[in-house]
Parts: structure tokens; sequence; C-alpha cells
């Protein structure tokens, strides 16, 4: 069986392919082949743990199951070891010589008749042990089996064409490669060099990793383990470690799913919300692990743009090692990951908001936002997405909270519609003129305060097939509340707002009878529907076309109120101070509305009526 002299070999046809892609790629990112490297070192490593279980006879069965790495920048080598399951003559032949395992096939396969040396898709898909060819410009692996009785060899190559497999003496078990670097990969000889490559791909591989004798991976990946073993400061210090950051989560959910993917996940959400406080865009921030070898730090697809908020690990055994990692081309498994993961997410959530309703809203006055970009963008979670928006509202106290679903619950049975108001705090949107009308027929209205809601309102348009109307909107239609006594009759109402239209001129649109209005004199509604106070003033603020255009008003007259019939009377006998008056009732509208661009006019209005007093 053993052969002394060396014997050579030829690879396999698809592997001379591969190799000379390989040999000749413009290829960047080199670097990978350390990962590659250790992945197999630590796979065979855990093949030996599982051989361990069942074989009594393994050879050099004391050997210590860890992974060392060492450099030499002198003889610009490289050199992995492991004290894994090893391979017989036999399984160097089969293994490295033909191509078996998946990445290669599938990267041969993706390759097709298309460009020969497409650079991109080692990175997508890995070449597993052949990318070390990329930087050597010899590999030799020393490798001995867990099999008692069988020789050593050494297998060698320098990526042309051919191997040669010759018997080594006195080898332990395991594997070792050492690799000879070509002139321009010498760096990869650099102990600083490899200690960042190792630290970036392989920091949670199980096994201890050294690296010229120091030990390299000390943090454990905590998401493979079960959640009933693992402690609060250990779930803490893995997120300061993972997500390189300084406080403490906020909140955490740590699954494993079986179907329709093997998924391990522990994620995070930090303390604060760094873009709302003014900080950059958050870029994807969860990593993709397979098997707890790194895939991407950052990928984009992973979940949806409104969950960049987290932080933490994905890990799928289902992903081939090297699916891709700067362009992520397949696709369908990145989305299917993104639709199991985000699921989850949102049950999690549910979940804390019915169990744990202080926590939610503590996690919602910081990342709801995220959740209202959601509801208004994503189609696919709209739903989920909307159950989880919270607002305060008429009928709840300061900083109290209802859902839609409880609001929903509270409506009258001929109420068809949601209600909300947006406005600065709850102090403008109660002081304002559009809320009483709602609140002298018990109807319930939502408080907005954010800037986006409006527009997230607008795209969410509905719940429980209930229209979401902005109580403020020319449109709402109420019903009739009983006559108040000592109201204007219809017939001077009529006379009275056909005055004011004429003395207030090109102001208004339209002045009418309200019957939206039950303490205050008057209110403004915007004549144009689709251009709000509010979405005027976001214009001017982003200096929009459009801001700059004349605003026109609608304003509606409260015939119940004390104001009116007084307006009324001064009309014919006092006829100036009665226009001025009617002016500063439009401006008062107009500043309960938010929509008063210039005050100026307005003082000077007011000493002239004051001098009247
Ligand atoms: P993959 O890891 O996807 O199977 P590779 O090209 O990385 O593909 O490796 C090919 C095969 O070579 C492996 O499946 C394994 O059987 C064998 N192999 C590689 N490295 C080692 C090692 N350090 N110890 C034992 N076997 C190894
Ligand atoms: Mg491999």
């Amino acid at each position: 069986m053993a052969t002394p002299t060396p014997q050579k070999f030829e690879f396999q046809a698809e592997i001379k392919q591969l190799l000379d892609i390989v040999i000749h790629s413009l290829y960047t990112e080199k670097e990978i082949f350390v990962r590659e490297l250790v992945s197999n070192a630590s796979d065979a490593l855990e093949k030996l743990r599982h051989t361990q279980l069942t074989e009594k006879e393994i050879h050099d069965d004391k050997l210590g199951l860890e992974i060392n790495l060492t450099t030499d920048d002198k003889a610009k080598t490289l050199t992995l070891q492991d004290y894994g399951i090893g391979m017989t003559r036999a399984e160097l032949v089969e293994n490295l010589g033909t191509i078996a395992h998946s990445g290669s096939k599938q990267f041969l396969k993706a390759l097709g008749e298309g460009d020969k040396k497409n650079a991109n898709l080692i990175g997508q898909f890995g070449v597993g042990f052949y990318s070390a060819f990329m930087v050597a410009k010899s590999v030799k692996v020393y490798s001995r089996s867990w099999k008692t009785g069988e020789a050593g060899h050494v297998w060698s190559s320098d990526g042309s064409g051919s191997y040669e497999i010759e018997e080594v003496e006195g080898l332990s078990r395991g594997s070792k490669i050492v690799i000879e670097l070509k002139d321009d990969c010498a760096d990869y000889a650099n102990d600083g060099r490899i200690k960042a490559i190792l630290e970036r791909y392989s920091a949670f591989v199980s096994f201890p990793i050294n690296l010229n004798g120091q030990h390299i991976n000390t943090v454990q990946a905590l998401w493979l383990r079960s959640k009933s073993e693992i402690k609060e400061e250990e779930y803490n210090e893995f997120y300061k470690f993972q997500s390189h950051a300084y406080d403490e989560p906020s909140l955490r959910l740590h699954f494993s799913a079986d179907a329709p993917l093997a998924i391990n996940a522990l994620l995070f959400v930090p303390q604060e919300n760094t873009e709302k406080m003014g900080m950059s865009r958050l870029e994807p921030a969860v990593s993709l692990y397979c098997r707890k070898v790194l895939i991407d730090a950052a990928p984009k697809d992973l979940l949806p743009e409104w969950l960049r908020f987290l932080k933490g690990v994905v890990d799928s055994e289902d992903l081939p090692l090297n699916i891709s990692r700067e362009t992520m081309q397949d696709k369908a498994l990145i989305e299917k990951l993104n639709k199991v993961i985000t699921k989850r997410f949102l049950k999690f959530l549910d979940e804390e908001a019915t169990q744990r309703p202080d926590s939610f809203i503590k996690f919602y006055a910081n990342f709801g936002i995220y959740l209202k970009e959601g509801a208004a963008l994503d189609f696919t979670h709209k739903d989920q997405l909307v159950k989880l928006l919270r607002f305060e509202s008429s009928l709840t106290d300061k900083a109290k909270h209802t859902s839609l679903a409880d609001y929903v619950s509270r409506m009258g049975a001929d109420q068809k519609e949601i209600y909300y108001l947006t406005g600065a705090n709850r102090s403008t949107v109660e002081s304002g003129p559009y809320l009483e009308a709602f609140k002298a027929r018990n109807l319930e209205v939502l408080f907005c305060y954010e800037p986006v809601d409006e527009y997230v309102m607008n795209n969410v348009r509905e719940f429980d097939g209930k229209k979401l109307i902005a109580a403020d909107h020319g449109d709402v239609k109420l019903t009739d509340l009983p006559q108040a006594d000592g109201a204007l009759s219809a017939d001077d109402t009529k006379t009275l707002t056909t005055w004011m239209k004429a003395s207030l001129g090109e102001r208004v649109a339209e002045v009418k009878a309200s019957d939206r209005l039950v303490d205050s004199p008057a209110l403004a509604i915007n004549a144009d529907k689709f251009m709000t106070a509010h979405m005027r003033r976001m214009m001017k603020a982003m200096n929009k076309d459009g801001a700059d255009m004349p605003q026109r008003v609608n304003l509606e007259i409260n015939p119940r109120s004390a104001v009116m019939k007084r307006l009324f009377e001064t009309h014919t006998t006092a006829p100036e101070k009665a226009k001025l008056v009617a002016e500063q009732i439009l401006d008062n509208a107009l500043i309960s509305a938010g929509m008063l661009e210039d005050a100026t006019p307005m003082v000077a209005r007011l000493y002239k009526l004051l001098e009247s007093v």
C-alpha cells in the first residue's frame, strides 16, 4: 500500500479549469482564503469530535482540538495546522484532486459559458481549499488520518495541472497546510494582517485559534447556545463585542428555527436611536454567519430597511459557506431569511406590546419612527406594523397610548372613520379649534406629534376597514348637534358670511357656517386639499417650489359664538371696526391652524382695535 517515492497525479479537468481561474483572476479580496482554510480545519476538528464518540482506536487521541497558525515573514510562508480528522492517501486524492464539494461545483456552474475569469464569482461562492492558490506559489498539505495504522503523506502542488503525493514519517494526527506565498502576496506572512483577518471572519469558530502562539478567538458564538444557560452579562458582553457598542441593549431576541430554514439568530435593539439624535442614517448591522463563520458583516438585504436599527447575528446552516460576500447572488435564499426573521421579530414586538407594555412603549418612544416608516412603505409587513403603532388620543391621559385596535374597539356604532390631528404637542392639539366638534360628539381623536405622522397616516390610509381621516380636513362630515339657543338665524348667518367674504377679499376662498365648532368663534381650513399647513411648513423648511404659492383658506364661523353675534350687529353699525374684527378673527383662526405666516400686520391692527376699547 505504501508508496515511498513521490507519485504524480493530474488534476481532474474541472479542477484544472477552476485553478486556472483562481490563479489568473484579479479578485481583490484574496484574504478570504484564510477563512476557507480555517473553516476546513474547524470542520476537520468537528468531524474528529464526532468520531471520538463512536470509535475507540484513534491515533494521537490525547491531542487538543485546536487550530494553530504560524507566519514566517522571512520565508514568506503561512502555516495552518489542525489536530482534526486528517486524510489518508486515498482521501487526499479524492478531496483535493477531484471536484467533490459543493462550493466549487456551484462556482463552476455559475460561471457556465460566461466570463471565464469573472473575479466576482470567487467572492460569491468561494472556492474552498483552492482559494489558497490565489496567494500561493505552492501549497503543501501534510496530513495523517485519525485511523490507526495509516501512514502520513504530503500532498503538494503549484496549482498548475498536477500534484504529487509522497509518504512522510512522523506526522501527528490532522493536517498542516504550508503556503509559500507569491511575492506580491507576502503580507499574508504578516502576523498583524492575519490577526485582523481572523478577527473579522473567524472570531466565533468554536475551537481555539492560536496565531504564533497567541489565542485569538476568545468570544463564544453565543447564538448557538441554549438560552437557559446564558447569563444576562454574557449577552451584554457579546452585544458590545459584536456591535462595537458601549451601551447595553434595550431589547433582545434570541431564537432558532428549523423550517423553512435552519436559523439561529441573536438580535439586539440598542439603548439609543442615534439617527433620531441627529447622527447619520444607520447602515445594516446584523451579520450573516454560516456555522459560526462570517459570510457578510453587513448584508444589505437580510432585513428590511426599517429594521436598520437592529444589531446582532443571523446564522444559517443552509447557506453555502461562500454564498456571496459583496453582491449576495443567492437572492432567493436571502429573501427567505429576510422573511423568516422579520416575521419573527414582529411577533416578538407584538408579544412585548401585550405582555410588557411599559417596556414596549419605552422602545416605541425611541424606535417607533422605524415602525412608522415600515407601516408607510413596506407593503409586505404593513398590517403587522400598523398594529404596533401607538398614539396619545383625546381619550387617553398625557403620555398614555392607544393602539388603533383599541381605538376601534371604543368606536360607537355610527362612527365609520378613524380621526387624527397633527400638532407639535398635546396642548397645541387640544387648544386648537378642531377638536371641540369631535369632543362634543364623543368621537375619539388620535394625536400625532411627529413630523412624519401626516405622511404615515396618508400612506397607511385605513385600519380594519376604517379610513384614517385628518380631523382638520375639509371633507370631514359630522352629524348635526342639537341647535343651541340664541344662535344667529340661518338668514343672518348667510348675511354675515357674505359680508365677511367681501371684506376679507382674496385672503379667503370661502366663508361659511360651521357644524364643527362648539366654543371657538371660527376655524380655518386649508382650501387646497393636498397642501395642508403641515405640508406647507415642511416644503418651506426644504425650500421646495410651491411653498410660496399664496395660501388659500376656507374660514368656518360659529353662529352660536358671542363674538359672531356681536360682529353681526357691528357690521352695519360700525363697519370700519367690524372689518378690523373680521380680519383679526381670521388671523386668530390661522394661528390656531399653524398657518399664520406673517404676524406683523396683526400687531398694528390690534393696537387700532385697542384704541377703541
Ligand atoms: P468543502 O470544505 O466545501 O468541502 P474544500 O475545497 O474547502 O471544500 O475542501 C475539500 C475537502 O477537503 C473537504 O471536504 C475535506 O474533506 C478535505 N479537507 C480540506 N481541508 C481539510 C483539513 N484541514 N483536514 C481534513 N480534511 C480537509
Ligand atoms: Mg471548505
